[in-house]
């Protein structure tokens, strides 16, 4: 693990976004569990700014850029693209942004994600907003959802699932262990 932090930490330039201080919340939760649908809620009412690290890595995969491809094998597989990449898309997106607060929505999906992100930025989350959902639902969500996604099939969300659960419940629990996940109260899959 320490390597990838090198990596990651020799790649960015850390020191400009040490220079903005922002807020930031992670939400997170299971493939297709809402974390967009209510991210997109919460924008509205809080004055945060929303950035999807999913929607990122495929704007940056559809932009012609030297990692597309390797992105776009990366999200058909269901698997975690390195954190240089995707930290470098979130550094780049805050510091292009007229506001201090943000909420990151499906990252860090990884301990390596998490440390790599503290690491680079030294930014902490203010909290984890944690959106927890059955599998079933999120399957149908999933499969109804009709974005046009490489990787909303029945095969590649197997995959998802299997990574969120070895992956990215550590994450929540690393975060749970410090007292910083926060539950909604009510939840209503829409
Ligand atoms: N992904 C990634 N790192 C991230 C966020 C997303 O590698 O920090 C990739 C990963 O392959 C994931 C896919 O992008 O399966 C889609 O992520 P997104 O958060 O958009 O999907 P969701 O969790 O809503 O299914
Ligand atoms: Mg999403």
């Amino acid at each position: 693990m320490g390597t990838v932090i090198d990596a990651a930490t020799k790649d960015n330039d850390g020191s400009a976004l040490a220079s903005k201080k922002v807020t930031i919340i992670f939400v997170l939760g299971g493939p297709g569990s809402g974390k967009g649908t209510q991210c997109a809620n919460i924008v509205q009412h809080y004055g945060y700014t929303h950035l999807s690290a999913g929607d990122l890595l495929r704007a940056e995969r559809d932009s012609g850029s030297e990692n597309g491809t390797m992105i776009d094998n990366m999200i058909a597989e269901g698997k975690i693209v390195p954190s240089e990449v995707t930290i470098k898309l979130l550094e780049r997106a805050i510091l292009e942004t007229d506001n201090d607060k943000f909420l990151i929505d499906g990252f860090p999906r990884n301990e390596e994600n998490r440390a790599a992100f503290e690491s680079v930025t030294g930014i902490e989350p203010e909290f984890v907003l944690f959106f927890d959902c059955s599998e079933e639902e999120m399957t149908r969500r999933l499969l109804s959802r009709n974005q046009g996604r490489t990787d909303d099939n029945i095969e590649t969300i197997k995959k998802r699932f299997k990574v969120y659960m070895e992956s990215s419940l550590p994450v929540i629990e690393y975060y749970n262990s410090k007292g910083k996940v926060r539950r909604p109260i009510i939840y209503i899959c829409p």
